[in-house]
Parts: structure tokens; sequence; C-alpha cells
């Protein structure tokens, strides 16, 4: 049955305040000031009364590690930037199991979808010998969830014995990491719109992986036309690396390796020089801005606005749960706002501006023009807000309020047209137990 979304609070579309009609899974209908829906007759219609809602494009988080979840707030790792705080969890991490993935990856799009959030994109690369189908448990998991994906196939092959910064125990070598991504694009890698799980190929990072796996990844991703990711200019510390390593700054590295291109995104996009802003804006490389995480280990700030101007798709990302911790996309939005006011004024870094990274933006990074828009003919992935908390009490517009305020919580969520998350709680999950389950793996995992 179609269903109208009726005279919402506040709508983050154009000429939609009567609502939305929602129909086979996609958006069929917005509905005008004062008027009622006259794609489906009135009599067919399931309505759902939104007066008290703020209706926003289900939220897409482009850069997380699920895995993470399992070591939030972890004493080793606690007060240290970033070389450090990889160096405590690096051997942690490495006992992680293939139950820790399932429930780790569970928990964590459970609690995406309890912020607003609709599509993930999630950066494992971590392949002990005890767990070389981590990927195929996160995509089942993300089926069961009903949530949509990109999983990328993410790889370390460059240990501490070839200078690099992970322990050998963590890293594979490039042949085994090149047939597992072929294997993985091919069994799951979804494409065209409604793609509910997609594959990307992800070499983790510069300092973690070889010269020749950056370039012979893009050639398997352009073989199959998925997309690429890694993280990049995160820190000072990685271009000092890179230029001590490879002789470049690592953007000059990132184009010798051929990933200047827009079939890219990069997680984090911190330390660009203006000139190097302008060669990623032209080339269309995407760029996911993780503002608690660069918060939390004093990375610095993304050029989002500029980055933006230049020509990149611009998104958002909560990162990894051991430096955030939470996953929390909502809130992650009103991060974006405040530490762009940091950067730029404020009529410029406006509200809407931060929504637009966590919806456009990251849809643009993640190559898809089916999601992240209220318009008809998109995707039917929609997240509604109350302002029922005291937080929201006596606030003026509904959408800021949503990030002024201090949203954390959605009250509706819904996927290609399904609910997944009603009245605040997701149908079919035992929360309690997760939590209980979750978080005995983590002290198993962290003891
Ligand atoms: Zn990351």
């Amino acid at each position: 049955m179609a269903v109208w979304i009726k005279t919402p609070l506040g709508i983050l579309a154009e000429n939609a305040e009567g609502g939305l009609v929602i129909k086979d899974g996609k958006i069929a209908e917005l509905v005008g000031k004062g008027e009622v829906p006259s794609s489906v007759p009135t009599s067919e219609l399931e309505i759902l009364d939104a007066s008290n809602h703020v209706v926003l494009p289900g939220l897409i988080n482009t850069h997380h590690h699920f895995y993470q979840t399992l070591t939030r707030a972890c004493p080793p790792a606690l007060n240290k930037p970033l070389f450090p705080w990889l160096k405590a969890l690096y051997p942690i991490w490495a006992r992680l199991s293939p139950k820790m993935i399932e429930l780790s990856t569970r928990l964590a799009l459970a609690e995406l979808l309890l912020s607003g959030c609709t599509t993930a994109a999630d950066h494992h690369y971590l392949f002990p010998k005890a767990l070389p189908d981590a990927i195929d448990i996160q995509a089942n998991t993300a089926r069961q969830m009903g949530l949509r994906v990109t999983l990328t196939r993410g790889s370390m092959s460059l240990g501490e014995d070839q200078g690099g910064l992970p322990p050998q125990s963590t890293v594979q070598d490039e042949e085994t990491i090149l047939e597992d991504s072929e294997r993985l694009i091919q069994r799951y890698h979804e494409t065209g719109e409604d793609a509910f799980v997609q594959i990307a190929l992800a070499p983790c990072s510069p300092f973690s992986v070889s010269t020749e796996l950056m370039k012979s990844s893009a050639e398997l991703a352009r073989k199959y036309g998925v997309r690429l990711h890694t993280h990049l200019a995160e820190t000072h510390d990685e271009t000092a690396f890179c230029e001590k390593m490879f002789g470049l700054r690592p953007l000059d590295y990132l184009e010798s390796v051929g990933w200047l291109t827009d079939d890219v995104w990069l997680a984090h996009g911190i330390h660009f020089e203006t000139e190097e802003i302008q060669r990623l804006g032209k080339a269309g490389v995407g760029i996911c801005h993780c503002p608690s995480s660069n918060m939390v280990l004093s990375s610095g700030i993304c050029r989002t606005l500029e980055l933006t101007a230049a020509g990149s798709p611009v998104g958002l990302g909560v990162d990894g749960s051991a430096s955030n911790d939470g996953s929390n996309l909502i809130q992650e939005v009103r991060q974006a706002l405040l530490i762009g006011r940091l950067r730029y004024p404020a009529n410029e870094m406006t509200h809407l501006e931060a929504f637009k990274m966590a919806t456009e933006g990251s849809a643009g990074c993640l190559g898809r023009d089916d999601i992240g828009k209220l318009e008809v003919g998109m995707a039917a992935d929609i997240a509604l807000f109350k302002l029922d908390e005291p937080r929201f009490s006596g606030a003026g517009d509904p959408l800021a309020a949503l990030l002024l305020c201090g949203a954390h919580k959605a009250d509706h969520v819904m996927v290609s047209g399904k609910w997944r998350l009603k009245n605040g709680e997701i149908p079919g999950l035992d929360m309690a137990s997760l939590i209980a389950e979750h978080s005995s793996l983590a002290r198993e995992l962290v003891t």
C-alpha cells in the first residue's frame, strides 16, 4: 500500500509542505502546501500524520569501521594521536573473531539506524587467519538489518618489516588480497538503482599498503566498475611518512598510483594545500569529512566548503567507534556544523550545508544518484525525527533545531519503502540481548 507522510512539521525538500507519497519503494510524489496527493487516490493511502515530525532523506554514512564498536574508550588508546593510537590498538584488533564481526556489524548498524541513517559504508581491513570471511559476515548481517551498505574490502600489506606502521601479523600478501577482493565483487556487488550491498576496494592508508597494491587495486576496481576508498591526508605524521617513504606529499602519491579520479572517495582529507584542493575538485574525488574523529585524535579541520566549491562531493562519516566513539550520524551532522563554524563564517557554514554533506554529498562519495534527496523517483529512504524532548522545547525553525538543539534519535526510519525503525524501536531486534552479547565480546577482546 502507498503511504502518505502527511504535512510534516519540517522537511528537507522544496515544495513538499504537504508531505510525501511513497509507493513501490520510491518517492512517488511531493505534496505542495495545502494540497492532497494526486498520484494515488486518497482512499488507497495509508496516512502517517507527520505534524510532529521533521522529515529528512535517510542519512548516509561514508566511513566507518564497525569492528571498532568493540574498542570504544579503550584504555590503552585513550588521549593519543593517530599513530600511537593505532599502535596501541592493532594488537587488540588482530584477535577479532567471526562472532565479533557479526555482532559489531549488527550493533553499529542498529546504532546508525537509530540516528536516522539508511546507508552506511564500512572500511574493514583486518583479516587475521581466523577471519578470512569478515566481509561475507558483514554482507549477511547488513541484509538481515535492511540498511544499504557499501562494504569496502580493506587491506594492509606494508607491515613493520617493510617500513609500514602495522605489526606483521595483521598484514596479508598482495595476491591473497586481490583474489579475495575479486571473489567479493563477484559474489556481492549489486549494480544499478536500489542496490543494497555494494563492494568497493580500500587499501587502508599510505602507511600500511604498498605502492603496488594501490595500483593493482585500482586496476581491479576499474575492471568491475566498483569504487575505490582509502584514508588520506589525516595527519601531519602521515604527510611526513609519505615525504620520507615516497618523496611525495600524500596527494602527489595518490596521483602517482592512478587514484586522482572520480571513482575514488577519501576518508578525512584534512591536510591539503589550496592548490591540491583545486586538483581534487577538478578530478571529482570525493571526501568523507569525519568531524568527531578528527577532534578526538587532534587531527585537524577538513576544508569542506572549499572542496565543495572546487567540485568534490563532500560527504560525512562517523569513522570507527574507537575514535568517535559513537556511531550517531545525526549528531555527526551537528559536529560538522560546529567545527565548520570554526573555519568558515556562520552565514556560509549553514545548517543546510551540514545536512547536504550527510545526504547529497555522501551519495556522491558512494557514486549513487538514487539516494540522498527527497525527490520524485528517488528511493524511499527517509528519516523522521520528533521534537518532543526538553532540548527542543521553544525551538523555532524545525530543521535548524535538529542540529542546534542536538537531536540524537530518530523516531521512524524507512529504507526502500520498508519501516526499519518504528516509534524508536527496530522491529525484530532484541536490543538488550545484543548489547549484553556485544559488550561481553568486547571485554573478551580487550582483556
Ligand atoms: Zn577510518
